[in-house]
């Protein structure tokens, strides 16, 4: 059987999750944050005290499960929404991120995934090296502002304490860290349509492209 993809990628707080949460739903397909994966790794790597400046320290991923269940990830059985919340965890993601051992670990994850059903997933590298045949590729971005009040609306609601100033400082810190690292850096696949959601709700860009995937696969149905 042949399993439909669709790509979305762009920086921290574009939309993605929800756009891409909302849109697995309507299509009846699974929700892969691929956020969470490198996040849920980020927090076990602290946990087990390695040393996270080396990246061939994560060994522990080849003996780690990672299930995703109603678009929320569990990681050796254990929900970790709130956990991957954490500071520290947000702290040091991107530098977990940009080791090679560990993205290659988390992309053969995610390729096998998205062999085996219809997928939605969202990431920084998803169009440009995950699903490099995704029938559909969105990049969407949106002033670091506006991201960074999403983020803090989002966290809000989870009973976080972190200020707006924070979370700007943090957008922009992974911004520049996730866009400039050598191996597969964020950065827009060249079959990728660009969205800018700064002043469009995420349920306009959610029927949006649903409404660009229908046309682009209307011959499979
Ligand atoms: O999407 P989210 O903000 O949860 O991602 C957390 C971090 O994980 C990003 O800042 C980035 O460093 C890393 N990441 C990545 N590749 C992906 C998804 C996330 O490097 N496909």
């Amino acid at each position: 059987m042949n399993y439909h993809s669709i790509a979305i990628d762009g920086p921290a707080g574009a939309g993605k999750s929800t756009v891409a949460k909302n849109l697995a739903k309507k299509l009846n397909y699974i929700y892969i944050d691929t956020g969470a994966m490198y996040r849920a790794t980020t927090y076990k790597a602290i946990s087990l005290g390695i040393d996270l400046t080396n990246p061939y320290a994560f060994g522990f991923l080849d003996q780690t499960r990672f299930i995703f269940r109603s678009g929320e990830l569990y990681m050796d059985g254990v929900n970790m929404t709130m956990l991957n919340r954490q500071k520290e965890v947000a702290d040091n993601v991107s530098l977990v991120s940009s080791h090679v051992p560990v993205r290659n670990k988390l992309v053969e994850l995610q390729q096998a995934i998205a062999e085996k059903n219809n997928v939605v997933m969202d990431g920084r590298d998803i169009g440009t090296v995950v699903l490099k045949n995704a029938d559909l590729k969105i990049f969407m971005t949106a002033s670091v502002q506006v991201r960074a009040k999403r983020r803090y609306e989002e966290l809000q609601a989870l009973g976080s304490k972190q200020t707006l100033k924070e979370l700007e400082e943090d957008i922009q810190r992974r911004d520049d860290y996730d866009s400039s690292r050598d191996y597969n850096p964020l950065k827009q696949a060249e079959d990728a349509i660009p969205i800018d959601t700064s002043d469009i709700s995420i349920e306009e860009v959610t029927d949006l492209l649903y409404d660009k995937f229908m046309v682009k696969i209307k011959g499979d149905y």
